[in-house]
């Protein structure tokens, strides 16, 4: 049995070793006749990250890896590491412990139990991170799941081991643009979530920027639903209802006082012109998401590109 540990890697190269001589520990308590490999895909690195790579392979056979030719985000490094995994059980983690490597073991048994495919990991604080933060993820957690089919669990890392069935189903799922905590629900199976405290990372600093973070959420809902795309629809009904009842009321009006000419509401007017002007663009903007998106996956390019790799 071969269990793969895949961990995408962008400027982790203070974190790394210490990343690696824990999962040398796993290996090492692990009594079973189980192998494991570690399989590193350095996404575009500027700093030493691929020479450390380079180097914990030479020494050590069950290390393989991945370099892209540039930076082309977790979400990609993710799915190439799955590609390259050949595990029978496959485990992702992050290269700054946050996702405590020591879980894995108690993860293995879950799954050998046989009462469960996955086993996730949902950091139920959030400690150490800023409050503004905090509230926003946690808002919108709450809208994408009230628009969402699929439930997308708040705080759930990348962190999970799976098994094969369930990552050939992800590797599946060929789109471009990947949300994967969207993918990994839509995918189903039967989940097992284990709780930790949020853990800070050991070293080096977060590549999520707040407007990171906001960019990854709009590609998040416009990924999972096309429930903004019916705003347009009721937003026309309820004005196109509203501007008949105003018609309406002024030609009720126009009768029962026998005036036929209204002075002009010049402000009013005004307002009205910016308030659904500012509808009609924002709904473009909408439609503009999802003509984007498709314009992306029409191109068909590959998810990403390969610069050097470990021989099997
Ligand atoms: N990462 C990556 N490509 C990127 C950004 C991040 O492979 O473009 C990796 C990074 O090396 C780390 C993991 O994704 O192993 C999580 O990144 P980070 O710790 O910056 O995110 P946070 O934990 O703050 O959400
Ligand atoms: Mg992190």
């Amino acid at each position: 049995m071969l269990i793969s540990l895949i961990v995408p890697c962008y400027n982790e190269e203070a974190s790394l070793p210490i990343l690696y001589d824990a999962l040398c520990d796993v290996r090492k308590s692990d009594t079973s006749d189980r192998n494991y490999e570690f399989i590193f895909v350095n996404d575009g690195s500027r700093d030493k990250t691929a020479d450390i790579i380079r180097d914990l392979a030479a020494g050590d056979k069950g290390v393989k890896y991945v370099f892209f030719s540039r930076n082309f985000g977790k979400e990609a490094a993710m799915y190439a590491g799955m590609q390259k995994a050949k595990g029978d059980y496959i485990a992702i983690l992050d290269a700054d412990m946050q996702d405590p490597p020591s879980l894995i073991p108690e993860m293995i048994q879950d799954l050998d139990s046989g009462e469960y495919d996955i086993v996730a990991a949902r950091r139920v604080t959030r400690k150490g991170e800023p409050k503004i933060r905090s509230w926003f993820a946690r808002r919108f957690y709450k809208l994408i799941n009230r628009m969402c089919d699929v439930e997308i669990a708040d705080g759930a890392r990348d962190f999970r081991l799976m098994k094969r069935e369930v990552v050939d189903s992800i590797l599946s799922v060929t789109e471009r643009q990947r949300f994967s905590k969207g993918i990994f629900a839509w995918v189903g199976f039967r989940t097992k979530w284990v709780e930790h405290e949020n853990v800070e990372r050991v070293a080096g600093e977060t590549k999520w920027s707040f407007w990171k973070l906001f960019k990854y959420a709009i590609d998040g809902i416009v990924a999972f639903t096309i429930a903004p795309l019916r705003i347009a629809t009721y937003m026309g009904l309820f004005f196109s209802f509203a501007g008949f009842v105003y018609l309406l009321y002024y030609f009720i009006k126009a009768i029962i006082s026998k005036i036929w000419t209204q002075i002009a509401g010049y402000p009013s007017l005004l307002c009205f012109i910016l308030f659904i002007g500012g509808l009609v663009l924002m709904c473009l903007g909408i439609i503009g998401e999802y003509i984007g998106r498709i314009y992306i996956e029409a191109k068909g390019r590959p998810i990403y590109i390969a610069s050097e790799e470990s021989k099997d």
